[in-house]
């Protein structure tokens, strides 16, 4: 799907771009970023992390069944856990503090059978920051962990809590939906720049719900005939 936007914005985004110019754009996400996390595609247009590619879908997946089977280790090794906890490392994203603990309240107060915590210690997925002509993501490093990069200029384009949720949707296990309507979260950059909605939808916190009472029992079971 096309990437949609008012054209002041644009015209505001492209002068920006144009002044950073791509090697520093390039630069600046290499230092922020895991060394193997920037070898990933750079061939989608531009800010499409929020409004789609196919490459993104299989990196949605990809990171999901990442940090599915890293909490399944965890629990695994501790038999005894009541709840599933995703922990999460935001010290690599310090501008967006608030819209980070934003989006863990809203999900945690939406959804019962997953929990975000943070953590300043070893997390199953990080959050960074910086400028990417890809837009915001969620992705994996490549060696079992995942991270959202969170895109300075698509942040301001859009409701900020909205990205920061939506990405953080796929660390539970959503898939995009750039065709529905701002009620759903995983719509993204679909319903365009005037979308304020942060919350995920009915369906959006079912689904959450059933992927980690169902998802979790087959990770765990995989890890089990593993051993
Ligand atoms: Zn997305």
């Amino acid at each position: 799907m096309k990437f949609t936007r008012t054209s002041r914005a644009s015209a505001k985004a492209s002068r920006r771009l144009a002044a950073i110019g791509l090697g520093v754009t390039l630069a600046a996400v290499g230092s922020a970023l895991p060394a193997s996390a920037q070898t990933t595609g750079s061939t989608t247009p531009l800010r499409a992390g929020y409004t789609g590619s196919a490459e993104e879908a299989s990196n949605n997946k990809a990171f999901f069944e990442a940090v599915l089977d890293s909490v399944a280790r965890k629990q695994a090794a501790n038999p005894g856990l009541q709840s599933v906890t995703v922990y999460y490392n935001a010290s690599q994203a310090p501008s967006f503090r608030s819209q980070i603990s934003s989006s863990t309240s809203i999900w945690n107060s939406s959804v019962s059978n997953v929990k975000l915590q943070a953590t300043s210690g070893s997390a199953d997925f990080s959050y960074y920051e910086g400028n990417d002509s890809r837009g915001s993501y969620a992705s994996t490093n490549g060696h079992g962990s995942g991270y959202i990069f969170l895109d300075y200029a698509q942040n301001r384009q859009y409701d900020s809590v909205r990205v920061t949720a939506h990405e953080t949707g796929h660390v539970l296990g959503l898939p995009d939906h750039y065709s529905g309507p701002c009620s759903e979260l995983m719509s993204g950059g679909g319903p365009g720049t005037s979308c304020t909605n942060r919350y995920p939808n009915a369906t959006e916190r079912s689904r959450v719900n059933q992927l980690w009472a169902n998802g979790l029992a087959k990770a765990l079971d995989k890890l089990n005939k593993v051993r």
